[in-house]
């Protein structure tokens, strides 16, 4: 896959263990990112505007295609068509909702002060930048080497953390729990054997996450679902696979409730995931 692999310097932080075993794909599913195709592409990258099929296979015979510079890369996961000037989302549900599984001053921190913290820094990261105002999140996240480099942590660990939190609170629901139906759930079946297999490699990738970070059901650039872990705000789509749901390990979103416990959290968190939420993330 052409995804990241322009910018060799680019480190890979995702870690990643395997699938299962691969069968036929059941749906047609895109990778997280792909190569913006609009003439819009080459202003900013000074990129010309896309080659001629035939022309372009010329080049890839030559060096020239080893060397081509990365443009910009145009997301495909659920929420990622977000722009400035971000907004914090509201919670689908009251603070109290997730109890006994999530507490309400836990939440509330949570929502109130670190996702804000988030949104805030993300916009005066980008208050002096009209060129990256005009890129949706998920643009941003997919082509953080596009981002000029005194803005590029501040993007990567707050734009992660404004996207993260966003679909963290849609994943969860007081009435989640229960199991996915439908295409999500003959994929699970398919790519880990059986929905309590996933949760099993799932909850145990978030228990061996080190210090702060997430751990993720995502859809590989094989069209395969696949658990990953990534440390701090990352997100997967900054390596091309596309998050349908994730649970945040940081110390903040357990700490006050469960200490030390981490593996409790994990497993109240499997309590209220919101499948159907999860189910429709498939659908972008
Ligand atoms: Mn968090």
């Amino acid at each position: 896959m052409d995804l990241h692999t322009t910018d060799g310097k680019r480190r890979n932080f995702l870690q990643t263990l395997g699938a299962g075993a691969a069968a036929a794909a059941i749906l047609p599913l895109a990778s997280s990112c792909r190569r913006a195709e609009t003439p819009e592409a080459s202003q900013d990258g000074g990129m010309t505007a896309e080659t001629p099929k035939h022309e372009n296979a010329v080049a890839m015979h030559g060096q020239e295609a080893e060397h081509k510079a990365p443009t910009w890369q145009t997301a495909n996961a659920p929420m990622s068509d977000d722009m400035y000037p971000y907004v914090l989302p509201s919670l689908p549900y009251a603070l109290n909702a997730l109890e006994p599984h999530i507490d309400a001053m836990t939440m509330e921190i949570h929502h109130d002060r670190h996702h804000a913290g988030y949104t805030n820094k993300l916009n005066a990261a980008l208050e002096n930048h009209p060129e990256l105002q005009r890129r949706t999140i998920g643009e941003l996240l997919c082509s953080l080497e596009m981002i000029p480099e005194e803005v590029r942590s501040a993007v990567r660990n707050s734009g992660g953390g404004y996207y993260n939190h966003k679909m963290f609170w849609t994943i969860m629901s007081p009435d989640g729990g229960k199991e996915p139906e439908g295409a999500l759930a003959e994929m699970i079946n398919r790519d880990f054997g059986s929905f309590a297999a996933m949760m099993s490699e799932f909850d145990q990738n978030a228990g061996k996450v080190f210090g702060s970070g997430w751990a993720w059901l995502v859809v590989n650039g094989d069209n395969k679902l696949q658990v990953v872990k990534t440390s701090n705000q990352d997100n997967p789509m900054t390596d091309g696979m596309r998050p349908l749901m994730g649970i945040d390990v940081w110390e903040h979103a357990y700490y006050l409730k469960y200490q030390n416990k981490r593996t409790d959290y994990i497993s109240a968190f499997s309590k209220v995931i919101n499948w159907e939420q999860v189910a429709q993330n498939l659908d972008v």
